[in-house]
């Protein structure tokens, strides 16, 4: 029997690993070799880490195999930004991009393979739900990176690439202590971004961790009417009862939107987006629509993006207008996947871009 042990928390992986080499009757000691190569000093395979006997290489890899992803595309932007699809293990392709900006890589990953949630500007949703991911596959995205040269690990890790994070919760609370801890990847929480529709139950466990992470809310509409247009889960989870649940979260909220043209970018609805945030000091993030996928979609203009951010720092709301990253490659949630999977959307089409910077 083999186990996953990028899948469990650090503190568990260490107890597991321990016994385990306890059992076999080597020096407490050979933990402290062993343990680093799961997240601080990481190796592909047990057999690289060449300071460890062959024998206790061979067992490691019988009873905990490290689970790998392999490179399928990797496409360079002009900008820097990087897009990375994973194949792994079953098949099931996931995508991560990295950002860089100054000192800071933000890297933007993947929670599920596919979504459910069918937002109507987003390729993944459209692709369906294929499964969800495990910890070890989520901050494997990571993990792969260092694997590949360790100057690329992140300073920033956003949950913004394929999937809801709040719909795989229990893989995403695990996730989220191995980002962290020390004796994991020791990303600051401040420096880690969850960002969701609004999955109220899970939010609410969300927001007990008592870290600092940082809370991304895809608004994307101002009224329910708006929101159920443009994200079928505005039946599930109103748009009323996500803002009530923001105003018991502890800790500065970033509400996403992108802004579509004709759809959600006039100054009336800036005006509306303005009540929902002034009163939770939100920040707002406006996302211009990244060129590659829905049809039916046109993104707004470079003036009504500006005219809309205008109206909501005129209303006393902090709003920064990003630029589109990655425009010259698939950089938009699900596109690479989609594209090649066949019956890719034109680039000519409309996507939302849902890789944003987060402060
Ligand atoms: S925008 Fe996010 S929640 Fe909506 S369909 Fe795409 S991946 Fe799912």
């Amino acid at each position: 029997m083999s186990l996953d042990l990028l899948s469990l928390t650090p503190e568990a992986a260490k107890l597991v690993l321990e016994d385990w080499l306890a059992q076999r009757g080597e020096a407490p000691y050979r933990v402290r070799q062993v343990f680093p190569r799961l997240w601080q000093r990481p190796v592909a395979r047990w057999a690289e880490a060449t300071d460890l006997a062959a024998a206790l290489r061979t067992a490691l890899a019988e009873a905990f195999p490290l689970r790998s992803m392999s490179l399928k595309t990797h496409q360079v932007s002009g900008d820097g930004t990087e897009k990375f699809l994973w194949a792994l293990e079953d098949g099931e392709a996931i995508e991560s991009v990295l950002i860089p900006e100054g000192k800071r890589r933000t890297l933007c990953i993947s929670s599920q393979a596919g979504c459910a949630l069918g937002c109507v500007f987003c390729a993944t949703g459209r692709m369906g739900f294929r499964r969800n991911l495990s910890a070890g596959e989520i901050a494997g995205q990571v993990r792969e990176l260092m694997l590949r040269d360790p100057t690329l690990k992140p300073t920033n890790v956003v949950f913004m690439g394929m999937g809801e994070p709040l719909l795989n919760w229990d893989a995403v609370d695990t996730t989220l202590t191995i980002l962290n801890r020390a004796d994991g990847l020791g990303i600051g929480a401040r420096h880690i971004t969850v960002s969701t529709v609004g999955i109220l139950p899970n939010l609410a466990r969300f927001a007990r961790r008592p870290e600092q992470f940082r809370l991304a809310v895809s608004l994307h509409a101002p009224s329910s009417t708006l929101r159920r247009e443009l994200m079928p889960i505005e039946k599930k989870y109103s748009l009323a009862e996500v803002m009530d649940a923001l105003k018991h979260f502890r800790r500065r909220v970033t509400l996403e939107y992108v802004l579509i043209g004709g759809k959600n970018d006039s100054v009336e609805t800036a005006d509306q987006l303005a009540v929902l945030a002034q009163p939770l000091e939100a920040l707002v993030n406006l996302l211009p629509l990244h060129p590659g996928g829905a049809p039916d979609l046109t993104p707004s203009s470079r003036a009504q993006m500006l005219a809309f951010e205008r109206r909501l720092k005129h209303r006393g709301v902090e709003a920064v207008l990003r630029r589109s990253r990655g425009l010259d490659i698939s950089a938009a949630c699900g596109q690479l996947r989609v594209e090649l999977e066949g019956g890719a959307p034109s680039r000519r089409k409309v996507r939302a871009e849902e890789h944003a910077h987060i402060e």
